[in-house]
């Protein structure tokens, strides 16, 4: 059972690499080292993760873009061990499930209920997203704009983020802000 007391909501999505993790953790909590896990208790805390089978139609040897990746049942399938703490299951969201769909956005997951993120965030009542995440041309960009599109006021965690390339990632940023997703 989760518990909310706040309609601002922060997600992670895919979160694979500590420095991400650390790096969001400074973001939250500027000038207050130590009080992480207090400042993160008081979001509620959904996590969206690429979840694909071991012959996903994206990876390169099935004929797609992408090296074999966050595989379910493998170490990349899973949430890193230094979010554990702020997991539950009501708030996760598994995408790319199925062997013939690609899904960026996390609003095309959906949780073990089979919930999906955008009725997940109706019933929280939420206004603000603060996102982070990997990768920022793909999944964390299909994401916001969905969050954009459903209403939602949209920050991006600049310094939280991974990205495929960086050129790539600063065109993404530009065109993110010009759509009126908050750079932050
Ligand atoms: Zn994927």
């Amino acid at each position: 059972m989760c518990f909310f007391n706040d309609s601002k909501v922060t997600k992670f999505i895919r979160v694979k690499r500590k420095i991400i993790t650390l790096r969001f953790i400074d973001s939250q909590t500027k000038g207050q080292g130590g009080e992480e896990h207090e400042i993160l208790d008081t979001f509620p805390i959904l996590f969206i993760r690429d979840h694909h089978p071991a012959d996903h139609s994206s990876f390169k040897e099935q004929g797609g873009i992408w090296p074999s990746h966050c595989v379910a049942g493998t170490r990349g399938g899973e949430i890193h061990e230094a979010l554990l703490p702020y997991v539950c299951e009501e708030l996760t969201f598994d995408k790319g499930c199925c062997r013939e769909t690609e899904q960026y956005s996390g609003f095309e997951g959906v949780n073990a209920a089979e919930q999906s993120l955008g009725e997940i965030l109706e019933l929280l009542d939420t206004t603000d997203v603060y996102v982070c995440g990997i990768a920022t041309e793909y999944c964390v960009r299909n994401t916001c704009e969905d969050l954009l599109k459903a209403g939602h006021k949209v920050h991006l965690l600049k310094d939280c983020l991974a990205y495929v390339d960086h050129a790539g990632h600063l065109k993404a940023l530009e065109e993110m802000a010009s759509e009126g997703i908050g750079i932050e």
